[in-house]
């Protein structure tokens, strides 16, 4: 069975084609600047080099047209006709209470999806708009919805419940949802599996570590707490965003600054994190390089950055009683082996040493010092492999 993983946002489009038999993907790539001038695709059948189509695109439905024409395409395509998809796998960013776990998608769910478009206004609409291209383009081929808040949907109240009027999560669902859930997911799946034992009998906290970063503990195969919280802009210090902040900062600084909602929000997303520490950069490499050329705000960032998951990875022991491994992944966490080395230094204490020769390995490793209680595993994400097994298992 093939199966095409969509994930659409407002003007631009990412695509794989996964063969589950194998679990190779078989072509990738991006449309981007739909619905504005200058519209491109760059596909990238496996083991090939990429094309860039340059073609205009004023809708996504357009944009999947492409797709599947670059996919059946005599020369850079790897099938020969629509027919071979078995099934479309859409990430979808927020569903709310609504969705614990992915479903094929039809008229409720679309409908679901819909009514949580005020808890994701940027990225709901444009996946609802990837769903209904791909219903126009590809009628009959079955769709299923994967989101990226399900796998956190087994946080008890008092882990989801903000210290507000209880009236607010009534009246407008203001509580924690997590984010990245399809990541924590899929590592914490893997690490049993490299452990070779049931996630059932682990606790476990992952750390997805990238340009947006959040850490989940899951205790016994379910998540029972997480970083970010009604949005993604909780918890841990990202690139861009602030993470958690004093909130009485947020009325402060619109009374003094002169900021309306949408400003306030604008800094605190766009021009915060270790972009606003350092000044610098938001990217981790050019922070590092710039840390080593003796720029104390990159320094500083950084070790913001590395003490905020710290603090987390120990909360998280906390709450489950000891933990059994602590899993790094996404851009920082597979490839930065400071970021690796300064969380866990001083965790001796809770059972994780890693070993400094293991830790400048790449790829799907165990890092733990001999002798070390605690698993320290670096796996490299793959949601789009998530997506596609959810997608197969629901529309087999
Ligand atoms: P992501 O959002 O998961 O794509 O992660 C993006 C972040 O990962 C950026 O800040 C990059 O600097 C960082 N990153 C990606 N590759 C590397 C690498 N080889 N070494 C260090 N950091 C990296």
């Amino acid at each position: 069975m093939k199966i095409l993983v969509i994930n659409a946002g407002s003007s631009s489009l990412k695509y794989q084609l996964i063969d589950m038999d194998n679990k190779l993907v078989m072509a990738k790539g991006l449309c981007e600047r739909i619905g504005i001038e200058g519209s491109r695709l760059k596909h990238t059948p496996a083991g090939r080099d990429s094309v860039v189509i340059e073609s205009p695109m004023p809708t996504h439905a357009d944009a999947i047209t492409l797709v599947i024409s670059s996919l059946t395409d005599s020369e850079n395509g790897v099938i020969s006709s629509m027919s071979e998809i078995g099934a479309v796998g859409h990430r979808v960013v927020h569903g709310g209470e609504s969705f614990s776990e992915s479903v094929v998608i039809d008229e409720k769910v679309k409908e679901g999806i819909r009514g949580c478009i005020e808890l994701a206004p940027l990225h709901n609409p444009a996946n609802l708009i990837g769903i209904e291209a791909c219903e126009k383009v590809m009628p009959g081929v079955p769709q299923v919805a994967v989101f990226d808040t399900a796998f956190h949907q087994t946080m008890p109240q008092k882990a989801y419940l903000y210290g507000l009027p209880y009236e607010y999560y009534q009246k407008y669902k203001i509580r924690r949802y997590g984010f990245h859930g399809t990541s924590h997911k899929y590592v914490s799946g893997r690490a049993a599996e490299m452990l070779n034992r049931p996630l059932s009998e682990l606790r476990v906290v992952t750390c997805h570590l990238g340009n947006g970063s959040s850490v989940a503990a899951i205790d016994h195969g379910r998540v029972v707490d997480t970083s970010m919280g009604l949005t993604p802009l909780a918890g841990v210090i990202m690139g861009t965003r602030c993470g958690d902040i004093d909130p009485a900062i947020v009325t402060f600084l619109m009374e003094k600054e002169g900021l309306d909602p949408k400003a306030m929000d604008a800094v605190m997303n766009k021009q915060s994190g270790v972009l606003g520490v350092s000044g610098v950069s938001s990217d981790f490499r050019d922070l590092g390089a710039a840390a080593e050329n003796g720029d104390s705000r990159a320094k500083a960032a950084l070790d913001m950055f590395y003490y905020s998951v710290k603090k987390y990875v120990g909360a998280y022991a906390a709450v489950m009683g000891g933990i059994d491994a602590l899993v790094f992944t996404a851009g920082v966490g597979e490839n930065n082996a400071a970021c690796r080395a300064a969380v866990t230094d001083g965790l001796e204490y809770m059972g994780v040493k890693i070993d400094p020769e293991l830790n400048k390995q790449r790829g799907e490793m165990e890092i733990s010092a001999p002798g070390a209680a605690v698993h320290t595993l670096v796996i490299p994400t793959d949601e789009e492999m998530m997506i596609a097994l959810d997608a197969q298992r629901l529309t087999k």
